[in-house]
């Protein structure tokens, strides 16, 4: 085969222009971590090859020791970054270095906020990791040739990180990628062996490969010794050593070098397993959900090692979806180094291992909860949308993730979520059995929901819940504690023991009495209701509907109905209020016309009233017109 030794230029996207730009600002102020970026890829890179050797030895050419290099040329202004990893292709580089516009790109800009910390936060989410190279350099240029590849088919990318790059192939020796940094003249500090020491130890001191610096000497003799090379780090795979060895700022790097996060991590566990499976694992709580949260196809997982070998990025088999959020690395003593996902898929020892993981993160959740309220509801703001999918996805973990869960509820009547199902649990009215709940589409029609209205009078909390995935996970929640959850617009609402003896006795009384009204009502909206009822539960309101105990509640139906799905026709019933003036005047109708019209603005209204839509709108007002121009 014959390589050509083309040159061409080419332009970044738009997208990448405005990024790099963006970035290059937003950074500007933490501009040191170019080096943790690049050592950070350099480190993968080996990983890469190491995992692509397990079958190809020849990868390893002559050189198997694998090793990062660092090093710095003050007359020229440059520092450049040299790794013996996997290299990259033509192909790769142009695919690589070319596009910073990854899926979401278009998302990501229209996230920013203009806020520099916030923005520099985003933009470590979104992982523009080699660009930050830019920050202090006004040229890169990348050297790289793939392991196994022939000599000739080495690259060459150079850009000044405005328009353009240009690539070309050329001859290299060696395997891997040497990123040069031409420095901007006003950034002539990193050229010195001192600071990037310095950056190395404080950044990328975890890293598990030796990165190596030429020795420096000081005094008169040194144009007289051999230039002598020495380790900088510590070079040993982090989650190996003793949790008593490794600080707070070293957990701290390490989560920003797998995450390609600039944020700390909020908590951490580390540990060794060891017995029927043997392993170790190191979990990361973010501080922030990262900007994709709930696209599917979003990167989640764990790093997967086995035997200190990287595996796998992203391996989701070792914790559930709804966990998605957590980082961190599992390494393997058991596992084959041939594993694949499909045999992560069917091994039964991974969901041991998964319920185990699952486990630690509930109970550093749980730790939060309870030492530091402040730092949970941030969290809970992050995440507590994800872990509300919890309960449908692990069964298992049903109680565990609900006590975990914050609601608004009538004991604040504010939209924030901060109420847990024990506070809830510990406001219990005496005789009460049950935790009611309203669900609404939004907060202000939970707060203001009719079928609240006995519960505000006698004083009995209810969750106010407002969530999209809220009704489903209700369904799924059923009961905590044995207290079983009541959702308080379905069925025939029974207060048990919180209502007394007379209360119940004037409720059988009134129904008597408005038998005949009740069926007169039930003639006239035969159509839209299953059955016509004396309220317990109104105080205020005229009216109000109710679903059946197992029919789907009104939110999961328009939320159903909104994504084109057929749902199974239900009719509500509709419970009325006899001591509300409007029932009274209905009751003494004698027009029937007018009774009819009273009877569907009386639905219409109350169907209104909890937030649903009309079915024939222009009839409803219609109607009520007809009804305000008899007042006068
Ligand atoms: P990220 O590391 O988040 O994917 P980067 O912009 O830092 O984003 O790097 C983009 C890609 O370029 C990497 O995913 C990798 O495929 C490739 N790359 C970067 N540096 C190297 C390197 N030293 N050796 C091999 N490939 C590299």
């Amino acid at each position: 085969m014959t390589v050509e030794a083309t040159k061409e230029t080419r332009g970044f996207e738009t997208e990448a222009k405005q990024l790099l730009h963006l970035m290059i600002h937003s950074l500007y102020s933490n501009k040191e971590i170019f080096l943790r970026e690049l050592v950070s890829n350099a480190s993968d890179a080996a990983d890469k090859l190491r995992f692509e050797a397990l079958n190809h030895g020849e990868l390893y050419e002559d050189d198997p020791e694998l090793s990062i290099r660092v090093s710095f040329d003050k007359e020229a202004n440059t520092v450049s970054i040299i790794d013996n990893g996997i290299g990259m292709s033509r192909e790769e580089v142009v695919d690589h270095l070319g596009t910073i516009a990854k899926s979401g790109t278009a998302q990501f800009l229209s996230n920013l906020t203009g806020d520099q910390k916030k923005d520099s936060h985003l933009i470590g989410q979104f992982g523009v990791g080699f660009y930050s190279a830019f920050i202090v350099a006004d040229k890169v240029t990348v050297e790289t040739r793939r392991a196994g590849a022939a000599k000739e088919e080495g690259v060459r990318w150079e850009s000044s990180g405005e328009a353009e790059y240009s690539v070309e192939t050329i001859e290299r020796e060696k395997r891997g990628t040497a990123i040069t940094l031409h420095l901007k003249k006003d950034q002539q500090e990193f050229a010195d062996g001192w600071r990037l020491r310095s950056i190395i130890k404080k950044y990328s001191d975890h890293i598990s490969l030796p990165i190596i610096m030429e020795k420096e000497h000081y005094g008169d003799d040194k144009e007289e010794k051999e230039p002598e090379d020495e380790t900088v780090n510590t070079a040993t795979a982090l989650w190996t050593r003793s949790r008593s060895e490794v600080s707070d700022e070293e957990y701290k790097e390490f989560y920003k070098h797998i995450s390609h996060d600039f944020s700390d991590p909020v908590k951490w566990s580390h540990n060794r397993v060891e017995g029927k499976l043997d392993y170790t694992s190191l979990l990361f709580l973010p501080s922030k959900a990262p900007f994709d949260l709930y696209n599917r196809d979003a990167s989640r997982g764990l790093k997967l090692y086995v035997q200190r070998t990287f595996i796998m990025d992203e391996a989701e088999q070792f914790l559930p979806l709804y966990l998605r959020f957590i980082k961190g690395v599992v390494d393997s003593n058991d596992l084959s180094l041939n594993v694949s996902r499909e045999i992560l898929q069917k091994d039964p020892n991974i969901d041991s291992m998964r319920a185990a993981l699952t486990k630690r993160v509930l109970d550093m959740l749980e730790k939060i909860k309870k030492n530091d309220k402040e730092q949970y509801a941030q969290l809970w703001k992050e995440f507590g949308q994800v872990l509300k999918e919890g309960p449908a996805e692990d069964y298992g973990n049903k109680e565990k993730i609900a006590s975990l869960m914050q609601f608004a509820s009538t004991h604040a009547d504010t939209d924030v979520q901060d109420q847990g199902l024990d506070d809830y649990l510990a406001r219990m009215k005496e005789g009460q059995d049950k935790i009611y709940y309203v669900v609404a589409e939004n907060f202000n029609t939970a707060k203001n929901s009719p079928h609240l209205e006995v519960f505000r009078k006698k004083g009995i909390e209810v969750l106010l819940l407002s969530d999209r995935v809220d009704d489903w996970l209700m369904g799924h929640l059923a009961e905590y504690k044995e207290k079983q959850f009541q959702d308080v617009s379905k069925g025939e609402l029974d207060l048990g023991k919180l209502d007394s003896d007379d209360e119940k006795k004037e409720q059988e009384k009134v129904e008597k009495d408005f038998k005949d009204f009740n069926e007169r009502l039930k003639k006239v909206l035969d159509n839209e209701v299953e059955e016509v009822r004396v309220t317990h539960r109104l105080t205020e309101s005229p009216a109000c509907l109710v679903v059946g105990e197992h029919d789907m509640g009104a939110q999961m139906r328009r939320l159903m109905e909104s994504a084109g799905q057929k749902v199974p026709e239900s009719k509500p019933s509709i419970e009325v209020n006899p001591s509300h003036p409007l029932v009274q005047k209905m009751d003494k109708e004698s027009d029937e016309d007018r009774f009819t019209d009273l009877a569907h603005v009386l639905f219409d209204q109350a169907n209104l009233a909890e937030g649903g839509n009309l079915d024939d709108p222009a009839a409803y007002v219609k109607r009520l017109n007809k009804l305000l121009m008899d007042l006068s």
